[in-house]
């Protein structure tokens, strides 16, 4: 019903709109005479429509005075709400009937009715039969023409169906429709607040991943729908196996996800997960069948591990697929620290994948000579990383963690194609300088490794392809000797020439001696190294020299820090050496004058005229021995590590080199006056290094470092005194050397 009335002041009409108004005409409302009415038209027609509206409206409406008192309610009310208008007529409403509004909401329709005169929002109230009823509810306040609330109109909606859907849709979204567990997505939810929970209580929370093992012969054997059943029968025994407050979740298929929060401990978890193990094993009946399954379980704990959700259910299936390789029905914790170690790997492959392009690698040369002539025979190409940020990379840095990726391939031509490159330039510039070139295993057995090579070696028609060498890696790994064997020949047919590096270390040497064709043996490191310093080091060369020349192999030794390593190598027959005691790894560009001004050790064409025995060479051990102990002594001052020294302080006696002096040596030079020095020149070095070590335990470290350099000249005095009395020797004996020692001598 529309009401028309005109205010005296300023004789506007004011149009106001009303509903219900047929309960205040007749309670005579209109008549109140606080309103000061003019004039008033009531259009018959439109008084009816609005008494109509109220009347037949869907929307429940109800009317109150002031103060909230019920003056009307509409059928549509009384159908939402299931209370019928006497009921309601003249008592107090209420507007908010249940008890699902906290306190903060109440408050606020209070005050938006009080100062707005409005309010509209969702509310939940209880119809007469106490079920609960959602409802959009607006409340207007009505004014008169002074602007005091006359009545209060409050219409409802009943959107309880809508919500209901609504429910039934979310609920859609958020679970597995056949078991009604927490789908992916709610999961993911529950792990999110699981683990802010857990950061607050400083508690434990495991994400496992649950796969069930040969469910398809179920499906197969007994139909799909038995295998849903089945499905449904796993859910209930998960979801009985653990805590209130844990999610078990359908991820898909056979596969299942579960949350533990608030657990004690690994050990906690470790329970909880066995018992779903457990009651997944037990048997089920299937369509009047016995059918068993197991599981097979991956966790993760937190803390501990970390990321987002997904990333700590990725993690749980990890472990999961571990589980199913160790044998199913078993349960296994993700690995953080091997996760970390594999994925620092993907990282440095393709940071190395980048450095290939941005041509970061050098090839760095390191010189091989014969001792025995005095001459540089070539170089070993060595790679090096020029990093950006991390300086100059050594292999070891950045190929070894690499293991055996195909990345080396990539790598390993590179290394082929730069070398060729640095030889032509060497060879225009005067110099025909051999190079060999390190090559993986892996690499030989490319497909394209021949036509590859002959490609390269093509690109340069000038270079003899006798003086590119190839060092095959890691021979102990090749698994396929037949046919790394084929390649070495085909590459020999163009002219390449192979050696097996690092020979001796690993196992089964000899047949790869046997089956590979590669014309040069390079000693390891490891044996040179050992060679002064054990009795048995020069046992190991001896049997590498027969064995290379009873396969008509040549020797290389790698690893010579010191003269006196060559010296005895020499003595060995063994005569072509690489190592710090010749030159290390140096940039292209410094080689050629490198080979112009090398000039070899003379202590090695001295010593070819001594004819050493095996048992002499302890007086060259004390030489390297003594040279190791000058770089000791400096570290212990260095660090301030006096163990370091105390630790290795011998006496004289004491050491092999003294087994030697006091027995053999004794015999044959005790009368020469070079020999009879040494003891003294022994002991000062060791009187002093005993005093340094004192010093440093005693924390007097500007004392220790003072003496440091009157124990280094004492040092070099010493080794001048080995050194004058191995060229002593040379006189005393006065016998050259004739034909070459065979190893009967030893
Ligand atoms: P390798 O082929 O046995 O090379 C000898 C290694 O010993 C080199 O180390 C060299 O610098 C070092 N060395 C030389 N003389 C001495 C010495 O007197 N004392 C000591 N302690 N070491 C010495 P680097 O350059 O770090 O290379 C290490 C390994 O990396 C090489 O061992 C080789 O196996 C591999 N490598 C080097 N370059 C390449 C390459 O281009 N491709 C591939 N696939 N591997 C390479
Ligand atoms: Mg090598
Ligand atoms: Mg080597």
């Amino acid at each position: 019903m529309e009401a028309r009335h005109v205010d005296l002041d300023d004789e506007a009409w004011i149009e106001s709109t009303i509903f219900g108004l047929h309960n205040l005409v007749s309670s005579g409302s209109l008549n109140n005479p606080t309103i000061d009415t003019h004039v008033i038209r009531m259009d018959e027609s439109r008084i009816r429509l609005a008494a109509n509206v109220f009347a037949n409206s869907h929307d429940g409406i109800m009317i109150t005075d002031p103060l909230g008192v019920v003056v009307d309610v509409n059928r549509a009310y009384s159908k939402i709400t299931g209370f019928p208008p006497d009921e309601l007529i003249g008592r107090q409403s209420n507007l908010l009937t249940s008890d699902h509004h906290p306190v903060e909401f109440r408050d606020s329709l209070r005050e938006s009715l009080q100062t707005k005169g409005f309010w509209r929002g969702e509310v939940s109230n209880l119809r007469k039969n106490g079920k609960l009823c959602t409802e959009f509810m607006s409340v207007s306040a009505v004014y008169d023409s002074i602007g005091e609330v006359t009545h209060f109109v409050a219409i409802y909606t009943d959107i309880s169906a809508l919500k209901e859907s609504q429910r039934q849709l979310e609920h859609l979204a958020y679970h597995d429709a056949l078991t009604g567990l927490p789908n992916r997505v709610l999961l993911v939810d529950r792990i999110q607040h699981g683990l802010a929970q857990a950061t607050r209580r400083k508690g434990l929370v495991a994400v496992c991943f649950l796969d069930l093992d040969d469910f398809k012969p179920i499906n197969d054997l007994y139909g799909h729908n038995n295998g849903d059943l089945v499905l449904i029968e796993v859910a209930q025994r998960l979801k009985q196996a653990v805590r209130e407050g844990d999610t078990v979740a359908r991820i898909g298929g056979d596969e299942f996800a579960v949350l533990l929060t608030d657990l004690e401990g690994p050990q906690d978890a470790k329970t909880v997960i066995l018992r779903m193990l457990d009651s997944v094993a037990r048997p089920y009946s299937v369509d009047s069948a016995t059918a068993v399954i197991s599981a097979s379980i991956g966790y993760t704990l937190i803390p501990g591990d970390d990321g987002d959700p997904d990333n700590l259910l990725r993690h749980a299936d990890q472990a999961m697929y571990v589980a199913k390789e160790e044998g199913r029905n078993r349960i296994h914790l993700f690995d953080i620290e091997h996760d970390q170690r594999t994925r620092s790997k993907r990282e440095n492959v393709s940071r190395i994948k980048k450095a290939c392009q941005d041509n970061e690698f050098r090839l760095f040369y390191q010189p091989k000579v014969d001792m025995r002539r005095g001459k540089v025979v070539g170089m070993e190409a060595l790679i090096r990383w020029q990093h950006p940020e991390l300086g100059l990379l050594s292999p070891a840095d950045f190929l070894l963690p690499l293991g055996d990726h195909p990345l080396l391939v990539d790598i390993g031509n590179w290394a082929i194609r730069e070398a060729l490159g640095q030889m032509a330039k060497w060879q225009a510039e005067g110099h025909q300088l051999p190079v060999s070139v390190n090559i993986s295993g892996g690499h030989l057995l490319d497909p394209d490794f021949v036509s590859s090579l002959a490609n390269q070696l093509a690109a340069f028609p000038q270079l003899n392809p006798r003086d590119l060498q190839l060092e095959i890696l890691e021979t102990a790994a090749l698994e396929d000797v037949a046919h790394v064997s084929k390649v070495i020949k085909k590459c020999t047919e163009l002219g390449v020439q192979f050696a097996l590096d690092d020979f001796g270390t690993g196992y089964s040497s000899l047949l790869y001696l046997k089956r590979l064709p590669a014309r040069t043996l390079k000693i390891d490191q490891s044996f040179v190294r050992d060679l002064l310093d054990t009795p048995e080091g020069a046992d190991a060369i001896v049997c590498i020299q027969a064995l290379a020349s009873a396969f008509k192999r040549k020797i290389v030794a790698e690893g010579v820090e010191f003269i006196e390593q060559g010296i005895v190598l020499l003595r060995l027959n063994c005569d072509v050496v690489q190592g710090y005691a010749i030159a290390r790894p140096m940039p292209a560009d410094e080689v050629q004058n490198w080979v112009e001004t090398y000039r070899p050790d003379p202590a090695w064409a001295a010593s070819l005229k001594l004819p050493w025995r095996r048992s002499d060479f302890p007086l060259l051990a004390a030489e390297v021995e003594q040279r190791r102990w000058i770089k000791i002594v400096a570290t212990a001052v260095k660090r301030e590590d006096s163990e370091l020294l105390l630790s290795r302080i011998r006496s004289l006696q004491k050491s092999s080199f003294g087994h030697w002096y006091y027995g053999i040596a004794k015999d044959r030079y005790g009368s020469m006056p070079e020999f009879k020095k040494i003891p003294d020149l022994h002991m000062n070095v060791y009187r002093i290094s005993a005093e340094i070590g004192a010093c440093l335990s005693r924390g007097e470290h500007t004392q220790a470092s003072a003496l440091l350099a009157e124990q280094n000249a004492c040092s070099r005095v010493l080794l001048e005194g080995l050194v004058t009395l191995r060229k002593a020797i040379v006189t005393h004996t006065q016998k050259p050397v004739l034909p070459p020692p065979s190893p009967s001598f030893l």
